[in-house]
């Protein structure tokens, strides 16, 4: 089923109601960790200058049969069930492995709300560190807005005790869901991303100007960096600088590739 963009749906919501179907993608998921079916690529974020500061991480399934599979298509059937702390794990331990590629930048890695439904994300953050010999201090621990916003009081201990590690902790896709700006006075965050539907808006949307200026002057005093996600031209770019946000991702800068290839990217950048 194709799903614009030449992307292939290859999970479909029908497929999925089929809880025998569902079992065996669990079940394909799962092998794929040791199979070695996991890769996790890398997309730039930049400072105002466009120099390259961290890299999020951004996984992928290369399918034996089915080819390149999108986290959107299989991180939803992971979280239904523990596979997606196997899989989040891996995700971490992979990047604590790829961090020396990227001397002087941080990683930035996406931990689902399910992760942090249970004390295992604290422990086995804690554990890979202490195998890999890594610090905290260079990661950023990404959570979305939907999950801060109905954060229990065991997720806000989860999140300060990462935070106690060391961890950066982004809020992302801000503006998707119920966030008022008073999170930023009451999360345990050190930054916040703009959903790209924002970035996209600025050039026609006077209140998307008008809410990503708030923003960004309510961060400044909170201490709080402000990511463009999804900037695609040079126009965005200028539009979410001028807007006041610090830190840049999207297209315009470089699209989630492989990590010798990022690698290569952050060498071409030089050392911060
Ligand atoms: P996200 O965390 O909001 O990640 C940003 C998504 O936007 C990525 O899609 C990225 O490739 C895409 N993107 C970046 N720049 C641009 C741009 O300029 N224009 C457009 N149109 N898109 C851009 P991707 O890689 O398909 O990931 C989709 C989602 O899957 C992520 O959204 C995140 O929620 C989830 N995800 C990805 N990796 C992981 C992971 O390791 N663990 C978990 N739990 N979730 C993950
Ligand atoms: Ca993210
Ligand atoms: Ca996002
Ligand atoms: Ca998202």
């Amino acid at each position: 089923k194709a799903a614009g963009r030449g992307r292939v749906t290859v999970f479909d919501e029908e497929m999925l109601s089929d809880k025998r179907y569902r079992r065996l993608v669990e079940r394909e998921l799962r092998a794929a960790v040791y199979l070695g079916e996991l890769e996790l690529h890398y997309q730039p974020i930049v400072g105002t200058e466009g120099s390259i500061d961290a890299l999020e991480g951004l996984i992928r399934w290369r399918h034996p049969v089915r080819g390149l599979i999108s986290p959107a298509e299989f991180i939803p059937i992971a979280e239904r069930s523990t596979l997606i702390d196997m899989i989040g794990e891996w995700v971490f331990k992979r990047a604590c492995a790829d961090i020396g590629h990227f001397p002087g930048r941080r990683i930035s890695i996406n931990v689902s709300g399910e992760q942090l439904k249970r004390d295992e994300i604290v422990t086995m953050c804690e554990r890979v560190l202490r195998e890999t010999g890594r610090s905290a201090s260079g990661f950023i621990i990404e959570i979305t807005e939907t999950v801060a916003t109905a954060a229990t009081p065991e997720i806000l201990r989860r999140l300060e005790a990462l935070r106690g590690l060391g961890f950066h902790i982004a809020l992302d896709d801000f503006g998707t869901g119920h966030c008022g700006f008073n999170y930023l006075k009451t999360l345990p965050i050190d930054s916040v991303k703009i959903d790209r539907s924002y970035i996209r808006s600025l050039a026609h949307d006077q209140v998307a100007q008008i809410f990503v200026s708030a923003l960004t002057q309510i961060a400044r005093i909170q201490h709080i960096a402000i990511v463009a996600e999804g900037v695609e031209t040079a126009e965005e770019f200028t539009l979410a600088r001028t807007a006041g946000c610090g830190r840049f991702q999207g297209y315009f800068f470089g699209k989630p590739a492989p990590r010798d290839k990022t690698s290569a990217l952050c060498a071409a950048d030089g050392e911060p």
